[in-house]
């Protein structure tokens, strides 16, 4: 009965029961997963709603019309990773295009804009988007898409998409966010004018570390339609089963997100005031320098943090290997909490000078908090902030 029903809900109700008791073969609750490579016709020329999996997928559908509907889009695309997901999108884009991207946005993402702009497909500039010489100076040049990551990985820099938006409308360019450090649990770029939402439902959305998977969402129905057929020509679908396992991570989204931005809040509140602790990055605290505009765009502050130790690199190895809650790994958003060094794992690649620019020094920490006991999880900071 859900699966219409969702309209007048409260998203929380979409997240727990979209597509729930929908099953008209057997009355299955739960919805059941097709894996299911082609579908029969019903006889000559004469195809059902599925014909071919690399085109459509009841149970990839599910997912993308449930995080549509969360999202606030006219339609979405599951793809098999994040990264997948963006490269979607800028596969759309022509050699004459030019696309704005933040010079602090997710490593991958860096890597594959360049690579293609390497090979002549558009071009790109990395700008600080929080500065408006440079955000103007940049659409001056008349790019066709701007790509947004807020809060900013690792140092939890927020930046305006409401204005950004605007600037973009006035001189018709296609703005992308990428809502993954969130999830529309906290944030709703479409809402505040964005044309697409990208997502690695690999972090939040999924929620349990078992799946790598990505998403488009669309605010336009032309534009969910034109991306629908070219992830079916260039075969960038999600799996059916990775569907199934992030359409049930999806149902607590809500309620993890909740509880895990609070402890994170927490967490940010107790290392401020530690002194082995130089700076903590969390949009929550009133000392965060973004603190006002994350929470006019956000509804909550998320549960990824970072902070900076007093002793450096040498600091961080003690810290992190002292630890016994959190566990060492890249990656984020799960029920449990991990703990990154960004010098050494996710910004690796990016070099010192450039990492030494965009403010990433060798004591900073990257947690992302989940749902285990707040008090086990202060214990285990406090007993390894001890030891270095
Ligand atoms: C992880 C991540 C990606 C890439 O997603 P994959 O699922 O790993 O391909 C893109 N953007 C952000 C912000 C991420 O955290």
């Amino acid at each position: 009965m859900n699966h219409e029903g969702g309209r007048s809900c409260g998203p929380q109700t979409v997240a727990a029961t979209f597509g729930v008791a929908t099953d008209r073969a057997f009355g299955a609750v739960s919805p059941p997963i097709y894996l299911s490579s082609t579908y029969t016709f019903e006889g000559y020329n004469e195809p059902r709603s599925y014909e071919y999996g690399r085109s459509g997928n009841p149970t990839r559908e599910m997912l993308a019309e449930a995080l549509s509907k969360l999202e606030g889009g006219a339609g979405a695309v599951i793809t098999s990773s994040g990264m997948a997901a963006i490269d979607l999108l800028l596969g759309r884009l022509r050699p004459n295009d030019a696309v704005i991207a933040p010079h602090d946005c997710y490593g991958g993402t860096h890597r594959l804009l360049k690579a293609r702009s390497a090979l002549g497909q558009f071009s790109v500039s990395f700008i600080d988007q929080a500065d408006d010489m440079a955000l103007c100076e940049a659409f001056a040049g008349g790019p066709s898409l701007i790509f947004i990551e807020t809060p900013s990985n690792p140092l939890m820099r927020v930046v305006d998409i409401v204005k950004i938006a605007l600037m973009a409308k006035a001189a018709g360019i296609c703005v992308a966010v990428d809502n993954t450090f969130l999830s529309p649990a906290v944030q709703r770029p479409i809402a505040l004018g964005a044309d697409y939402v990208l997502h690695s439902t690999t972090k939040f959305l999924n929620g349990h570390s078992d799946v790598i998977g990505g998403a488009v969402v669309a605010a336009n129905i032309e534009k969910a339609r034109e991306l629908r057929n070219w992830a079916t020509t260039v075969g960038a679908c999600g799996s059916p089963f990775d569907a199934w396992l992030t359409m049930r991570g999806l149902r607590t989204l809500y309620a993890r997100m909740e509880r895990q931005q609070k402890t994170a809040a927490l967490l940010a509140e107790w290392l401020q005031d530690h002194p082995a602790v130089k700076i903590v990055h969390y949009p929550g605290l009133a000392s965060h320098p973004d603190h006002k505009l994350a929470s006019k765009q956000q509804t909550g502050f998320g549960a990824m943090l970072s902070f900076e130790l007093a002793g450096g690199s040498d600091a961080a190895r003690i810290f992190v290997e002292s630890l016994r809650v959190f566990t060492l790994a890249e990656s984020l958003g799960g029920v449990e909490s991990l703990v990154a060094h960004p010098a050494t794992m996710t910004h690796a690649d990016m070099g010192e000078r450039a990492r030494g620019i965009a403010g990433i020094n060798d004591g900073l920490i990257r947690i992302s908090v989940g749902l285990e006991n707040e008090q086990d999880l202060l214990t285990d900071l406090a007993a390894s902030l001890k030891a270095c």
